[in-house]
């Protein structure tokens, strides 16, 4: 039996999310408002959330007989064999913990998105590096191979046959909560039923690592049975890019969770064209209170250029009206700086942001990422040589139009604009049925306009010397 440490790193400045946000890579938001301050404190509270794959190497070791410790802090820690969750945001910090676990005597090695698609910011400070989903080479390490540098890891077909991840090893009780309409603050355990997208978005993360693969209705719910049994008021957070993919299979699950009478509370991602009201009615009977989606920009011409499908904006209005009257939490994604983007199509995307109306939205900045078609694309254009400003809140190229500065002012923008609106803040108080009234719509134009003077300056500087 070896001793096993699996090292899920807490970083430092700012709100960091690893393991399964922008693919692997990471996010690290950090404030400079009081509006994305606020955003920042959100986060920290919601997603945080233990990484899917620590779970899974832990279930995988423990099955073999090891012990398994997992470290969140740099204190010193002993073990034979050290694993260690990369990103892309806090790679420094988790290279100087891996140095010093190395000369404390383990052996270690990194996995996740960048170990697989930049292995040589990790090569000299370990012993191996997995490429690829990590399951496989840890099957292989946990039966006694002895892996050194790079270790090529093949996804696994058969999702079925992984072991379901071990929370007890993971001491959730260090990691956050989850919310959901109505239901208060919840505590959160992530899940995948499936893995990867087939979409061709090129400047997508998800996609880049294997091929789409989704396990059985069986064995997703027996996973959430297990769970379960085992945590009272869970919430799951089912975290495949794109779960309703498979509409029969979102049928099936729901079905089988309501025969075995789980209570269970769950939300999922997944693209607004992928649902419909009776799909909606479906997973909310079965427990659904929160549907993220990317809406990335209204405009039909930039997606077109990025590869992604266009979706009707009738169609999200009335997704998202369903969900409001489910009490299903709804939350967009948005991304400034396609290549595109002007100031005025920003303000255009803030304005839709807005008009769609769901409980919260996720502004980006466009981050071209290794090993995706739009890091091939824009590799010309990036000025950015550290890595960990690849955050998904920082421009790091040539953008036509922005500049690193204006690009963060306009997401600055984007949050102040669309939290600090009257209608929102009655969102906000359960009050939604009067956020479409005429004098909030009047309130919202009026705080649009006094915001100016506070987030967009040069707007009135243009106009005194024009
Ligand atoms: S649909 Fe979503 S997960 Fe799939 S490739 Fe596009 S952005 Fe990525």
């Amino acid at each position: 039996m070896s001793v096993i440490v699996l090292a899920d790193l807490k970083a430092k400045n700012g709100s960091v999310n690893k393991d399964t946000v922008a693919g692997g890579y990471g996010s690290r938001f950090q404030a400079d408002s009081v509006t994305t301050r606020f955003a920042k404190n959100v986060r920290k509270v919601f997603l945080n959330v233990p990484s899917i794959h620590i779970g899974y190497l832990a279930a995988i070791f423990a099955r073999e007989g090891h012990k398994v410790i997992v470290a969140r802090d740099d204190k010193p820690v002993k073990g034979d064999i050290a694993l260690v969750l990369t990103s892309l945001v806090d790679y420094k910090h988790e290279r100087e913990w891996a140095k010093r676990a190395r000369a404390s005597g383990m052996k270690v090695g990194f996995f996740g998105t960048p170990a697989t698609h930049l292995p040589e910011l990790f090569m000299a400070a370990g012993d191996f590096v997995i490429s690829g989903e990590p399951e496989a080479a840890a099957i292989d390490l946990a039966r006694g191979k002895d892996l050194s540098g790079l270790v090529v890891s093949p996804a696994i077909d058969d999702l079925d046959s992984l072991p379901f991840p071990r929370w007890d090893l993971v001491k959730t009780k260090r990691f956050g909560y989850a919310s959901h309409n109505g239901g208060g603050l919840t505590r959160a355990l992530p899940m995948l039923t499936s893995r990867s997208c087939p979409e061709h978005c090129t400047y997508c993360p998800h996609r880049i690592t294997a091929s789409f693969r989704q396990r059985s209705v069986e064995n997703v719910v027996d996973e959430m049975e297990e769970l379960y049994g085992r945590y009272k008021n869970l919430h799951i957070k089912i975290r495949d890019p794109l779960f309703t993919l498979d509409r029969e299979r979102c049928f099936n699950i729901a079905e089988e969770i309501q025969s075995r009478n789980l209570k269970l509370s769950l939300e999922c991602e997944t693209r607004m064209d992928d649902l419909d009201e009776k799909l909606i009615r479906a997973m909310h009977a079965a427990g659904l209170r929160e549907i993220s989606f990317g809406v990335e920009s209204p405009d039909p011409l930039v997606l077109k250029k990025v590869a992604r499908r266009f979706i009707p904006h009738e169609h999200m209005r009335n997704m998202v009206k369903l969900c409001w009257e489910l009490g299903i939490a709804t939350i967009g994604f948005y991304v400034i700086g396609f290549l595109q983007d002007t100031e005025e199509s920003i303000e255009e995307l803030i304005r839709f942001a807005c008009d769609l109306d769901t409980n919260y939205a996720n502004f980006k900045i466009l981050t071209p990422y290794p090993g995706t078609p739009q890091f091939k694309q824009l590799k010309p254009l990036i000025f950015e040589t550290d890595w960990e400003k690849f955050d998904g809140y920082t421009l790091t190229f040539n953008h036509p139009v922005l500049t690193p500065r204006r690009a963060r002012l306009m997401l600055g923008m984007a949050y102040s604009r669309y939290i600090a609106r009257p209608s929102q803040l009655m969102n906000w108080m359960g009050l939604h049925k009067y956020s479409h009234h005429p004098l909030l719509q009047k309130a919202d134009a009026w705080s649009w306009r006094k915001q100016d003077h506070f987030d967009r300056p040069w707007l009135a500087e243009r106009k005194a010397t024009s």
